[in-house]
């Protein structure tokens, strides 16, 4: 009866594009003999159906309810049109509009279905290592340009074949509109070469799997870069990658085949069973529990954990396959510190000293893109670096941002962020802009996402410190406001943002080191405020850094700082090292030349660290903070902090909290011959009586009871399970980071934040 028929019109909101939408709407509409059409309008998926107002409550219940895994739905709307007769359900073509900001997916771990037909051998795409569909498979690190089809990603080189082109067309299948289809007759292969990039001939998998099991190190181009793996049982093989690959302390991630195997190695709470299985795929740093069938010393040397990963390309789960599902070290493809490599030239001449062999393939890699690692604190996640399988993903902002704006992020670790239409995009791990390629690769991203997310920046935000890069790059765009964010104001705004949280909130913010108004190092910083402005309350007692940079390579030079500042015999604490280099930084310490006052909780954590395990010289930023946490993970509980001191109007109505008692305590233990887990245990619940001792001390100044951690001393999850414990049970209502960097990979997301209250 065409009484009873009534239609429909949805605007679907969120990341409903590149991930199977459509042809899931597709098939509910069909099953519900509803008519009608599905689009991609701009950044928005618009349906209209008509049918019985039993089967279109039906779909409004499914459209929700039952989505694509990869699809994130943040709003649906509905109205009522009149019928129009429509005769079936079709998908119309796309077009392009201004009305919402377009959403653009991130890379996504092979799926269950394509990992079934992968291994399916009466299958046409049997063992074919390319194998996608619209729910996983390559996404950012393949797209070109928008908006997001065939031609516009590296997949262009490609032609559909007959095949494929009928999946790609059949609205019924899993591949409709999969704009990475392919097939062994048409898509990307794999080809396994030696050091000069002369093919060999055989199954390039079977070939690599020889290699690795042989004790070969072979460089393995992925999704977002190459990998250079060996196999995980092999101390020798081990010890060579670190050895060519200059990487002499900082632990190697490990694959391993399935979550059973995980278990073996490590504890898996649930929640990191869903980190390793989902979408996202990333490294999880896991509680290590039994290292048999791997060399734990040589992957991850003095560390209370190890950082494990799922198979998450159709290569990967081959590769594991070929190995029989024994373990291997996957670690990112390049020299120490430098960007990972993406290409097959680029590979061979800048991995041809570190990599027996080559397994290459000919899809080109756009953005290059280097794996997440997360670990949980207290049942919640921390991102230390958030990346493939996570970027580029939207913020919903607490506050108008009309006006698109790009935050240029830091120094190190560095990310940006773009906000535009109530949104912050944040963008993938671009790493360190001291490195010409990462700074290349800012330059080209940047434009690459302004295209996706079609923005053109009127504003931009950067960090105070006049020698970052990315402050550089700001100051340079020509016809823009710059907006100059200090840098923990920025820490503090960005967990505040994450959270959807509008000020004001005390911040405790303690990192390594950002450029202070004041013209010392800051870095333990008791703030109070939000994005619109933040006052300095407090801070950690200042000590010198000496020789600058050198003061962190080398952390016992801190803790010959710390022992004079606090009166204590640093000629018995460190008396390993030569009296001579001692007197050297103790005329640094006296005269303050090249010797910046910093208030850092980084560096005192280097001091500790070098007083109770003798970590004199590291490698990699944050080592010793690694280390201190692993040794105070693996002590024992409920250690006795240390002492401290809050010390009152130390000008401006500022407290300072004193560490000098911490500091001889520390040496004291020390030279008690206390174990240095305990020294790092005591330690860690030292910080966290200062934490709640000072946001006590702002909340009766301010009645303000919300607390924001930030920093990266908070990717330290010990501190930040201690830190959390101590002010929820003094009533403070905290917020840490869960879906952004505390480090200075998050710093983005609240220059954004700060920048937007400019622009009112
Ligand atoms: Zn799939
Ligand atoms: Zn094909
Ligand atoms: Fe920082």
């Amino acid at each position: 009866m065409a009484g009873d028929v009534e239609r429909r019109a949805y605007a679907v909101l969120g990341i409903v594009q590149g991930v199977g939408f459509r042809p899931f709407v597709h098939a509910l509409a069909t099953r519900l003999d509803l008519r009608g059409f599905v689009a991609n309008r701009g950044g928005r998926v618009e349906i209209e159906v008509e049918g019985s107002p039993e089967a279109l409550a039906r779909f409004e219940q499914a459209l929700s309810a039952s989505a694509p895994p990869l699809a994130r739905l943040e709003s649906i709307t509905a109205r009522v049109v009149p019928v129009r007769g429509d005769v079936r359900f079709e998908v119309a073509p796309s077009r392009r509009d201004g009305a919402a900001a377009p959403v653009f997916p991130p890379d996504a771990a092979t799926c269950g279905p394509c990992l079934a037909e992968l291994f399916d051998p009466h299958g046409r795409r049997y063992r074919y290592p390319f194998i996608t569909c619209t729910a996983c498979g390559p996404r950012l690190t393949v797209v070109t340009g928008s908006p997001y089809d065939r031609e516009r990603t590296t997949m262009a080189a490609f032609a559909m074949c007959a095949a494929c082109r009928a999946e790609y067309e059949d609205p019924a299948d899993r591949r409709f509109h999969a704009e990475t289809i392919a097939c062994a007759a048409c898509g990307p292969s794999l080809r396994f070469t030696g050091p000069g990039g002369l093919s060999v001939r055989g199954d390039p998998i079977v070939e690599t799997a020889r290699a690795l099991g042989a004790g070969g190190i072979v460089a393995v181009k992925g999704l977002g870069g190459f990998h250079l793996a060996c196999a995980a049982d092999d101390p020798a093989a081990v010890r060579e990658l670190r050895r060519r690959k200059h990487r002499d302390d900082k632990p190697f991630a490990v694959m391993v085949g399935s979550i059973e195997r995980a278990r073996e190695l490590c504890e898996v709470s649930p929640a990191e069973a869903a980190l390793l299985e989902g979408p996202a795929a990333p490294i999880v740093l896991l509680r290590i529990r039994s290292t048999e069938g791997i060399d734990a010393a040589g992957i991850a040397p003095h560390a209370a954990r190890l950082g494990l990963f799922l198979p998450y390309t159709p290569v990967h789960h081959l590769l594991l396959a070929a190995r029989d599902g024994r373990p291997m070290v996957l670690t990112s493809g390049n020299l120490s510190d430098e960007p990972i490599a993406t290409g097959n030239t680029e590979a061979l001449t800048r991995l041809g000293g570190v990599a027996d062999a080559f397994l290459l393939h000919d899809r080109a890699i756009h953005v290059r893109c280097d794996d997440s690692v997360v670990r949980q604190a207290r049942g919640e996640p921390i991102l230390v670096r958030r990346s493939r399988g996570y970027a580029p993903s939207m913020i919903a902002l607490p506050f108008a941002c009309d006006e698109p704006i790009l935050a240029v992020g830091g120094q190190l670790k560095n990310t940006f962020a773009m906000g535009h239409r109530g949104h912050a995009i944040l963008s993938h791990y671009i790493g360190d802009l001291d490195d010409l390629l990462a700074l290349d690769a800012f330059e080209r991203d940047l434009r690459l996402y302004e295209e996706l997310f079609d923005a053109a920046p009127r504003i931009v935000a950067h960090d105070l410190h006049p020698d970052y890069a990315s402050t550089r790059l700001a100051l340079a765009r020509p016809g823009v406001r710059t907006v100059g964010v200090q840098h923990h104001h920025a820490h503090l705004a960005a967990c505040l943002a994450e959270h959807g949280v509008e000020g004001p909130a005390i911040g405790i913010i303690w990192d390594g080191a950002g450029w202070g108004p004041d013209g010392t190092v800051w870095g333990g910083e008791f703030l109070v405020g939000d994005r619109r402005g933040v006052r300095r309350a407090g801070h950690f007692r200042g000590v010198r850094l000496p020789g600058g940079d050198a003061a962190v390579r080398e952390p016992w030079r801190m803790a010959l700082a710390y022992l004079l500042d606090a009166g204590q015999d640093a000629g018995r604490a460190l008396a390993r090292i030569p009296a001579a280099r001692r007197a050297a930084v103790e005329r640094l310490l006296g005269t303050g030349f090249n010797s910046p006052v910093t208030s850092s909780v980084g560096r005192l954590f280097d001091a500790v660290a070098a007083l109770c395990a003798a970590v004199d010289g590291v490698t990699f930023e944050g080592q010793a903070a690694m280390r201190l946490e692993a040794l105070a993970e693996g002590g024992p509980p409920a250690p006795d902090p240390y002492p401290f001191s809050i010390q009152r109007g130390s000008g401006a109505g500022m407290f300072e909290v004193d560490t000098r008692p911490l500091v001889a305590a520390v040496e004291a233990d020390c030279r008690a011959g206390a174990p240095a887990g305990v020294i790092a245990g005591r330690f860690h619940a030292g910080l966290a009586r200062i934490a709640r001792a000072a946001a006590v001390e702002l909340r009766d100044q301010t009645g303000i009871s919300r607390v924001a951690c930030s920093g990266g001393v908070f990717l330290n999850g010990i501190l930040t399970g201690a830190v959390q414990t101590a002010l929820v049970n003094e009533g403070f209502q905290v917020y840490c980071h869960h879906m952004v960097s505390p480090g200075d990979g998050g710093l983005c997301l609240g220059q954004l934040a700060v920048a937007a209250t400019a622009e009112a």
